[in-house]
């Protein structure tokens, strides 16, 4: 994989999801949303909302504001219900589908986040390279995240690989 990696702001990568005609948003958990890993564990949500990723949930806020496009969680966390209380105390007004489950075929929580959907019109957000290579062969659009605790933007590789 490149490792150059280029930082975004909130609004940079909405454009960029708009440029590109995406409309299908998934959105990995740990150490994408939050910088932390729950290894699939139950967590306490408050305590969790330390570590989440203001730049992503802001992203979130801007696509809920926009009614053609639809955003998921899809994790392989066994614990969904952390998940959801978590994002009831940090985005009180939107209701995000949760797709989750130990697998290791992120594809399928795509499909079963979205239904019928075209891969050139979706959009994968994950730290994890293997899930962003299995989504690219399949034609989904990937965005490597990582999270900078210094300030607090988006890093996305944006190679190819
Ligand atoms: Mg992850």
């Amino acid at each position: 994989m490149n490792e150059v990696i280029y930082s975004y702001t909130t609004e940079e990568v909405y454009n960029q999801i708009i440029n590109k005609g995406i409309k299908y948003i998934a959105i990995d958990f740990d150490m994408t949303l939050i910088s932390a890993h729950t290894r699939g564990c139950a967590f306490n949500p408050s305590e969790m909302v330390k570590h989440q990723h203001i730049q992503l949930i802001n992203l979130i806020v801007l696509i809920n504001n926009n009614k053609t496009l639809k955003v998921a969680i899809t994790t392989f966390s066994s614990a969904p219900e952390s998940i959801k209380d978590f994002l009831t105390i940090v985005l009180p007004n939107i209701d995000i589908p949760i797709v989750s489950g130990i697998s290791r075929d992120k594809n399928n929580h795509i499909h079963q986040a979205f239904g019928i959907m075209s891969p050139k019109e979706t959009l994968l957000i994950d730290d994890d390279t293997r899930n962003l290579m299995a989504a690219k062969d399949i034609g989904i659009h990937t965005m490597y995240c990582q999270i900078d605790k210094k300030d607090q933007k988006i890093y996305i590789n944006v190679t190819n690989y």
